[in-house]
């Protein structure tokens, strides 16, 4: 096989007084509008960032200070005891007001999206997507996740047990580019509904997308003040935030990932860690090779494969290996690349120079090292400065670097195998542990060899659609992939400290006035040899 050209579906073209001058987009009136919600800036150095499709300026953001980012945290310090003092059903309907809003007024996000992330439409479809589940989610079902919890006191009826949720106080969310609109919500709208006020760092990449989340919240009647952006670059702000948080929650590699944690760890307070993945997709014998091919494509290529839970690797048994491989070029060369701000292209670009220096370094060194590139493995500087063909290599050795590491980009292995013990084993084979996927022609053999894989997420037929949507269900990273959960009660039970609090009626739980102890603990024994029989204990 040879590599072919993706069809082109449309360059953009440089517009006068559009962000990032492509056609199209808001006004850069609005960009500026956006940017006046960010706290501080009184940093001297800005960041001038740029369009991915078009090389061309996005905005010139204000960068926060170490002390513009304390500031921030004052400020949302001020405003959460009177936010955590709304009853937690009121914050819901913040929420479900704000699902609302984000389905009606989705335009202008997916073209700040696209603008800012170079992705194709349906790609940031799926951030709006994301977005309103997450917020319809803990708009439904928080307040009862948060509720008071009765158990068992270790007397019965006379001791009156209970849990007690608070929240965490000011959370530090910080985020990176690639899903800009889908993270913030998932990690930042949690927070709020647990009663926290929240400092986010966006990517300055991708900041805008933030914003306007951040805008459409006050819209939905979120107090002023209780959800602060800052930006600035880690290495300048990123102190300050460990120091100031009650909580961090951070998304981004795993090597900024252990930095922090390392920090974290000396002020003893919690957090939660979403990190890089080198996902597996496993085809078992009997699956349904057309599907699985298209389900491949879709797994791979999204965002450009700039997906943290995007597949990198291919196990294929060898009775449809051929068929599976052949199908999979085929459907990826059909794929149309483009930067038009509408649903015509399959997939955009890459968001940064340094992502498509990262790609193409991975194709080359694969080649040096023996692989056979089966379509792609070229950028294509004709639809956009950041562009590459969506790749698909076979014959990868060990000794290629994106043989074990993260690519981050639209480029993955395909590999044989003849044994199911065997492709399982290979799956696991890596540091990380994020997401999955199985392809499978019984649903029961599919679930069951997901259960063998040693990652947080497992879809089976398909690549990570199912559970990223899947909000009621935790997502997170095994191994070095991460550190706690997002989404479903873990994702909002995180932001929280528990607290236990027990009356006790009528009965010291010591012995009586007089009573050897002796004989105490002879009553007492026999009392817990009656109550472990007692139903509901
Ligand atoms: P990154 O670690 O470089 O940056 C992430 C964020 O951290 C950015 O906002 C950055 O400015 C900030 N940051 C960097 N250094 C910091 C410091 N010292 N202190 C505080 N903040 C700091 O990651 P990236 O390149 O933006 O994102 C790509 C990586 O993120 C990939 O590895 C991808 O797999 C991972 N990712 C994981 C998930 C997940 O849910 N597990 C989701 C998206 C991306």
């Amino acid at each position: 096989m040879t590599s072919t050209t993706p069809v082109n579906a449309g360059r953009a073209t440089g517009t006068p007084g559009t962000i990032g001058g492509v056609a199209g987009a808001p006004p850069a009136a609005r960009a500026a509008a956006l940017l006046e919600r960010v706290t501080g800036g009184a940093d001297s150095a800005p960041a001038e960032m740029t369009a991915p499709f078009t090389g061309l300026p996005i905005a010139t953001l204000p960068q926060a200070t170490d002390a513009d980012t304390r500031a921030a945290f004052a400020g949302a310090r001020r405003a959460q005891p009177g936010w955590a003092a709304m009853p937690a059903t009121e914050r819901q309907q913040v929420l479900i007001r704000l699902h609302d809003l984000i389905l009606r007024h989705q335009d202008e996000v997916l073209d700040l999206v696209q603008v800012e992330a170079g992705k194709s439409r349906l790609d940031a479809f799926d951030e709006v997507a994301a977005t309103a589940l997450v917020a319809a989610y803990y708009g439904k079902h928080s307040a009862r996740l948060l509720a008071p919890r009765r158990a068992a006191g270790v007397i019965p009826v006379l001791t009156r047990a209970g849990e007690v949720r608070h929240p965490k106080g000011v959370v530090g969310v910080i985020s990176p580019w690639n899903y800009p609109l889908a993270l913030t919500a998932m990690d930042v709208l949690p927070a709020l509904a647990a009663g926290n006020a929240v400092v986010q760092k966006p990517d300055n990449q991708t900041a805008l997308s933030a914003l306007w989340l951040h805008e459409l919240a006050e819209r939905a009647e979120l107090p002023a003040d209780a959800w602060q952006v800052v930006l600035g670059r880690g290495s300048r702000i990123g102190d300050a935030i460990v120091e100031e948080s009650d909580y961090v929650c951070f998304t981004g590699s795993t090597p900024t990932g252990k930095h922090l944690a390392g920090q974290i760890a000396r002020r003893l307070t919690g957090y939660s860690l979403e990190l890089g993945g080198k996902n597996p997709m496993v085809v078992l014998p009997g699956a349904d090779v057309a599907k699985a091919a298209a389900g491949a494509v879709a797994a791979c290529f999204s965002s450009a494969g700039q997906l943290c839970v995007s597949v990198e690797r291919i196990y294929v048994h060898e009775s449809i290996r051929e068929a599976f491989t052949q199908a999979f070029v085929r459907r990826t060369q059909a794929l149309r690349l483009g930067a038009t701000l509408d649903y015509s292209a399959g997939m955009g670009s890459l968001t940064s120079a340094e992502q498509l220096d990262t790609v193409s370094a991975h194709v080359a060194d694969a080649r040096a090292n023996g692989a056979t590139v089966l379509t792609g493995g070229r950028p294509r500087p004709d639809l956009g400065p950041l562009f590459y063909e969506p790749t698909i290599l076979t014959g990868v050795t060990e000794r290629a670097r994106l043989f074990a590491e993260e690519t981050f980009g639209p480029v993955v292995a395909v590999y044989g195998y003849t044994d199911v013990d065997e492709a399982v084993e290979r799956a696991n084979d890596t540091p990380f542990g994020l997401n999955a996927s199985v392809w499978s022609g019984d649903q029961r053999h599919g679930w069951e060899v997901a259960t063998r894989l040693k990652a947080g997420t497992v879809n089976v037929n398909e690549g990570f659609a199912a559970t990223f949507g899947s909000v009621g269900v935790p997502m997170g990273g095994m191994k070095e992939s991460g550190v706690g959960r997002r989404n479903a009660a873990e994702g909002l039970l995180k932001y929280t400290e528990s607290q236990s609090i027990a009356v006790q009626r009528g009965f010291r739980l010591r012995p009586f006035r007089g009573m050897p102890p002796k004989l105490w603990a002879k009553g007492m024994t026999a009392s817990m040899r009656a109550l472990r029989r007692l139903p509901g204990r």
